[in-house]
């Protein structure tokens, strides 16, 4: 079976050395010629994502299409969907934070944190800017805490502004929808985030169990209304007992980049397991795992950590990127959790303190 995975960034690259065990061929499509999975394609498509010829052709080569991003045009993928499993809707909802904002406000008991238009700005400070499109890893945000600060530049339809709330605890649930509508959920991560780049991930071992039930719920709601299929991660904001959901990524997360080692199957697997409609096993993870992630300018440091006797129980990955660019995540590291290892990687890998 040929597996087609748009976009061929580091969730690509787990995706595929999954798909491989599993014996598929695996293409990859990416405008970026040094897309850091592109190693891993039989067939490497490095045209534009709004090259009809070539994304037909992409589509005619692959038998199941997956998507590792979501910022692509669902009208223009529209006539292939009966090869992608994830769905279209999925992208025409959750592409654009007002629109997915207002789908996550209109399903039934689940709600975000207060939040409009930038024109409109009538939620107070603080508050943080948000881009509308293409924001990742809190890119396109701005933190307002004077009610003074001229925003004015960013006061049209092209932002919100979304209320900030103090001392939120955030989790995330990776759940999976199979095509007979089953789900499979990891237990609830709970997520340590610098700068609006994910620092750390662990499973959750004190969570309320009230609060989970409602996370995994909620989840389970978003996927079912999606009528998606594959893996899905659902971002939590918690704060004095309320839930709030944050955002939705219809895809593999970082945050799941634990399950690799920290679970009896990876969200890799669970994904393809998923899309290509193969058993899912009862998902069991281990507690006391962790993950830290590993920025560009920390890359050396890691690469030394991996020469280190004191690390030899860590688990490095290396996305093989072509550049260690300040911020950009290029690996990530993980391990069963014991307060010296923690404090001693922590200590090492700055951009997670
Ligand atoms: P991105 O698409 O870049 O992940 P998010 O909206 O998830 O954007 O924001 C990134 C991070 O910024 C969040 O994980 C959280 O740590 C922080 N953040 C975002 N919105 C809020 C908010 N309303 N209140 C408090 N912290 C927030
Ligand atoms: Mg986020």
């Amino acid at each position: 079976m040929k597996l087609g995975i748009f976009g061929g960034g580091q969730l690509a690259r787990m995706i595929a050395l999954e798909g491989y065990k599993l014996g598929l061929e695996i293409n990859i499509y990416d405008k970026n010629e040094n897309a850091c999975a592109k190693d891993l394609a039989k067939n490497f498509f490095n045209y534009d994502f709004l090259d009809e010829e070539k994304v037909d052709e992409f589509f005619a080569l692959n038998d199941i299409v997956t998507y590792e991003f979501e910022n692509i045009d669902p009208d223009f993928l529209k006539k292939h969907e009966a090869k992608i499993p994830q769905g279209v809707m999925a992208l025409e909802l959750l592409q654009d934070r007002f629109v997915e904002k207002n789908f996550i406000n209109s399903l039934d008991g689940i709600k975000c944190v207060s939040f409009c238009l930038a024109n409109e700005n009538i939620v107070e400070t603080p508050f943080i800017l948000k881009t509308r499109r293409f924001g990742y890893d809190g890119k396109g945000q701005l933190l307002v805490t004077d009610k003074n600060t001229d925003i004015e530049k960013f006061k049209n339809e092209n932002y919100i502004i979304e209320k900030y709330l103090e001392n939120i605890t955030e989790y995330s649930i990776v759940i999976a929808r199979t095509r007979s509508g089953e789900m499979y959920n990891y237990e609830p991560l709970k997520n340590v985030h610098k700068k609006g780049i994910l620092k750390t991930s662990t499973f959750e071992k004190y969570l309320d169990e009230d609060i989970k039930s409602k996370m995994i719920e909620k989840a389970k709601l978003i996927a079912e209304k999606l009528n998606y299929i594959g893996v899905l991660c659902v971002e939590f904001f918690v704060s004095n007992g309320e839930v709030y959901v944050n955002e939705v990524a219809p895809r593999v997360h970082n945050s799941g980049h634990i399950t690799i080692e920290g679970a009896n199957i990876s969200q890799f697997m669970l994904h393809v397991h998923a899309i290509v409609d193969l058993p899912i096993p009862k998902i069991s993870s281990y507690s006391k795992y962790y993950m830290v992630n590993v920025l560009g300018h920390d890359m050396k440091k890691m690469e030394l950590m991996q020469k280190d006797k004191k690390f030899a129980r860590c688990h490095f990955h290396n996305y093989g990127k072509n550049s260690y660019d300040t911020n950009r995540k290029v690996g990530h590291i993980t391990f069963k959790d014991s307060d010296d290892l923690i404090f001693n990687i922590l200590n090492n890998i700055k951009g997670a303190i």
